[in-house]
């Protein structure tokens, strides 16, 4: 990779390549941009094919992060840090050490959380290190259920969208992934009187809202056949593609899981079926939001109500579409890229 060019290409404003032999640290910390502040953006610990893929991924998700938490309206950049797991067992304490200080060294910069792989209690460690890190234990800890949250409201903005009404009762909602997200969701969806159908690879996982929600419970590969009124997908990125959109028996795309559309004529491909999709970085902003209480101390009412409001984000969203005759995913970028070029408040 021509690491310039890609860095140019994704508008990065700086991406530091980070070492220490010592404790076998090897990282990326991508900083997409901090005009609106400080750079956000999770620790991800992950094993990865190439150095190539683990500096893609930091260049495109910290780009995912500036798009986020632009559209949320929140007074932060986008950043995101891989470190790269060397699979033969790296010291996890001292990695994570290790890492804080060079968090540390970009003096407020860029502002890590958990990740794909890592843990509030890894923040713990993070933050013997450096004061720029959040979601710490006892803090506003597991972002999870508020990105649930903001998930249930994108949820109800779509339903007003395309029903006329927020009431989930009596609507079905087939929900991929029963982990951190997925399970929370499934409770709030439960709890609006939405019938639920699952699906996880873990079985325990199913059986655990199976138990709490009454839901029913299909094959993983059966979920993009269900019919339903929402598809809700909780698990993985890259889902909605060639072989689903045809599949997809439902109305709504609303989830948790980031970059849900392979690519983006996907997006287009469920417009032209008919299919309203809420943009995923505008439904999953949740997390990110509940992230102000640790980085700017707001008041937990505070970051909820701003969570609540993903629900006029989503209708706003809806409404550039409508306005600019342009897929629902394509409004959302607008709307972010329209507010990362307001001039400053
Ligand atoms: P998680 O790891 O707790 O849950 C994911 C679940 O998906 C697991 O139970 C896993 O077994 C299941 N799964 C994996 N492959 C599957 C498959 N092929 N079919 C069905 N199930 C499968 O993760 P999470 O924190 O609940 O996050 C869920 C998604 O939301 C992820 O894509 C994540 O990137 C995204 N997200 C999470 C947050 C957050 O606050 N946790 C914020 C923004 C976005």
């Amino acid at each position: 990779m021509n690491v310039f060019e890609a860095v140019t290409s994704f508008g990065h404003e700086q991406v530091i390549i980070c070492h220490d032999a010592e404790s076998a640290y090897r990282a990326v910390i991508a900083i997409h941009s901090t005009v609106l502040g400080p750079a956000v953006g999770g620790t991800r610990l992950k094993l990865y094919a190439s150095d190539d893929e683990a500096l893609t991924d930091a260049l495109r998700l910290s780009r995912g992060m500036t798009y986020k938490t632009a559209a949320a309206g929140l007074p932060f950049g986008g950043g995101k840090a891989v470190i790269i797991a060397d699979g033969r067992g790296q010291d996890r304490e001292r990695l994570l050490r290790t890492h804080g200080r060079f968090v540390h060294r970009l003096g407020g910069r860029f502002i890590t959380g958990e990740d794909v792989g890592t843990t509030p209690e890894d923040m713990a460690i993070i933050r013997q290190e450096t004061a720029h890190v959040s979601g710490l234990v006892g803090h506003s800890g597991d972002p999870a259920p508020f990105t649930a949250r903001g998930v249930f409201r994108a949820i109800q903005a779509s339903a007003r969208q395309r029903w006329g009404s927020d009431d989930l009762a009596a609507k079905t909602v087939a929900l991929q992934g029963c982990g951190s997200v997925g399970r929370e969701l499934a409770r709030l969806l439960h709890g609006a009187g939405a019938h639920l159908v699952v699906t996880d690879v873990d079985a325990e996982r199913v059986a655990r809202v199976v138990e709490e929600t009454g839901a029913a419970a299909v094959a993983p590969e059966a979920i993009y056949d269900v019919r339903a009124d929402i598809f809700a997908p909780c698990a993985l990125g890259g889902v909605v593609d060639d072989d689903t959109v045809p599949r997809l028996n439902v109305e709504v795309v609303a989830g948790a899981a980031n970059n849900q559309l392979l690519a983006d004529r996907h997006g287009h491909a469920l417009e032209e079926r008919g299919i309203l999709y809420a943009p995923d970085f505008i439904a999953n902003a949740g997390g990110v939001i509940s992230s102000t209480v640790d980085i700017l101390g707001w008041e937990e009412a505070r970051a909820s109500e701003r969570i609540d409001g993903i629900y006029d984000t989503i209708l706003a969203v809806f409404a550039i579409a409508a306005r600019d005759r342009v897929p629902t995913f394509e409004a959302a970028n607008r709307l972010a890229e329209d507010r990362l070029h307001a001039p400053a408040k």
